[in-house]
């Protein structure tokens, strides 16, 4: 299986996800074939996820730029076509108080402000393209898993309230009936933007809004080779070159240490798996997941999951280190069983899709969008975490001003610098297996307490 540690781009024999976004969208988008010649663009983006596409869209629309999409396999091959289908006002994984603690009040609103647009860009771009992709209603729960985490999400409707002005609210247990069943829900943090779709028929009507625009997006076309002279960066693929006075580079989860040494080391390709089960009875809905929200747990390693229109439930979350790893039964099972903990009217429900993909995490947990000092001409977009549906369209449309030279400014000075390297190489994987081991730990403790 495809791993960026291993692996210097993602490879054409491995195959696509076998998702249920796919079979929901099993129509493959048209694009601009391999590119098959030496060819010059005002701007050159690597990966045609969600980050690509939306620079290649705001550089084309309202720029007026020539933007040229260099994509390993086809659009949305990578997070943008697998994900858990959440559109939040999130991105990257800090923790709102820590935020805070971290860099203080004014600059966390700041941050906050910028997720919000985050969140409006997905819907304008929803209604611009007229994308047809299954939108569900707004609506976000956080639910306590255990007793003691009621408390600690008071805490947390308390500082959305007070530091943001965001109406945020907390639901006492005895009033999930109707949103979420089963033994662990001991109340919910609901936030009212935000909303569940198909992510694959989004990231297509991404698309043919870019290449209607003017943009040029080419499939099996991996970046192989990266040179740079006289202030103009040209990027090599097995059929052809495009070269370019910029350069995004939009392959978050899927960068691979070998792109680019500047780049190399600075996100950590994390795996992330789904399942999505057959259809449940009404009565089976009605005393597990009622609402069409999102909803994802408490927990350290925590579970996200919803109710899909046809009555199917999708539930994710961490288990899988390494590539070779993330196709071992074990994880299928580790998911099914977490369900049917939450959730035990759902025990024998057969599963009908199972797969996995790579998100971008980095050191201090935070995204970017930047240009890449030491050189000229490149901006790079990332470290979304699992939560890069709508951070990355925005992380893509600020990428893409950038680049067109104009000034992007916000008042979160972390999201435009530089992430730090991380260290110990090809040891960092031991280090993420003791991690899971000991947030396992910690759940399984409050478990046995709750
Ligand atoms: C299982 C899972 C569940 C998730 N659930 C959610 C969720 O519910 N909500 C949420 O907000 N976020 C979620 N995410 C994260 C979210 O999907 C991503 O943050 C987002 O899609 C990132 O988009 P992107 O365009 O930056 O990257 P991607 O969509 O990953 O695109 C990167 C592209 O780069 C290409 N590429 C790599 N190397 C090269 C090269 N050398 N040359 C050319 N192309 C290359 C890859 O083929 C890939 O298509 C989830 C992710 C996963 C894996």
């Amino acid at each position: 299986m495809y791993d960026p540690l291993v692996h210097s781009y993602p490879p054409s024999q491995i195959p696509a996800a076998d998702s249920y976004w796919r079979a929901m969208a099993p129509q493959e988008q048209p694009d601009d074939g391999t590119l098959a010649s030496e060819t010059r663009a005002d701007v050159a983006i690597i990966g045609g996820g969600y980050t690509g596409l939306s620079a290649a869209l705001e550089l084309t629309r309202h720029q007026g730029l020539r933007a040229v999409v260099l994509e390993a396999r086809s659009a949305a091959w990578g997070c943008s076509g697998r994900n858990g289908s959440f559109a939040r006002i999130s991105g990257g994984r800090m923790p709102h108080a820590a935020l805070i603690a971290q860099f203080g009040e004014a600059t966390a609103r700041a941050f906050f402000d910028e997720l919000r647009a985050g969140l409006d860009t997905v819907r304008r771009l929803i209604e611009e393209g007229g994308i047809d992709c299954d939108r569900q209603p707004d609506g976000v729960y956080k639910v306590a898993t255990f007793a003691p985490h009621a408390e600690k999400l008071q805490a947390e409707v308390e500082l959305y309230n007070r530091v943001f002005g965001y109406p945020a609210r907390f639901i006492q247990a005895r009033e999930l009936d109707g949103i979420h069943g089963g033994p662990e829900a001991f109340g919910a943090l609901h936030l009212p933007d935000g909303f569940a779709m198909n992510p694959l028929k989004l990231a297509h009507g991404l698309q043919r809004m870019a290449r209607a625009a003017g943009a040029t997006v080419h499939s099996d076309s991996p970046v192989i080779g990266w040179t740079t002279q006289n202030g103009l960066h040209t990027l090599r693929t097995p059929g052809g070159s495009v070269t370019a006075p910029k350069v995004i580079v939009a392959t978050n989860g899927y960068t691979s240490n070998s792109l680019h040494p500047r780049l190399s080391s600075r996100v950590l390709p994390v795996h992330s798996q789904i399942i999505v089960t057959t259809p449940m009875s009404d009565a089976q809905v009605r005393a597990s997941i009622p609402t069409d929200g999102c909803l994802f747990d408490t927990r350290e390693l925590l579970f996200y999951y919803r109710r899909l229109p046809d009555n199917r439930v999708l539930f994710g979350g961490r288990s899988a280190i390494s590539g070779a790893d993330s196709t071992d039964p074990k994880h299928r099972a580790y998911l099914y069983n977490a369900m049917v903990r939450k959730f035990p009217a759902l025990a024998g429900i057969g599963i009908d899709h199972w797969w996995g993909g790579w998100v971008a995490v980095t050191r201090n947990s935070l995204p970017f969008f930047y240009q890449v000092p030491g050189l000229e001409g490149a901006f790079w977009g990332g470290g979304y975490a699992g939560s890069g549906v709508s951070f990355s369209m925005h992380a893509g449309t600020r990428l893409a001003q950038m680049a067109a030279g104009l000034p992007v400014k916000n008042g979160a000075a972390f999201l435009t610098q530089e992430p730090a390297r991380y260290p110990f190489g090809r040891f960092l994987r031991i280090g993420q297996t003791l991690a899971y081991r000991w947030l396992h730990h910690k759940d399984a403790r409050l478990a046995a307490t709750s």
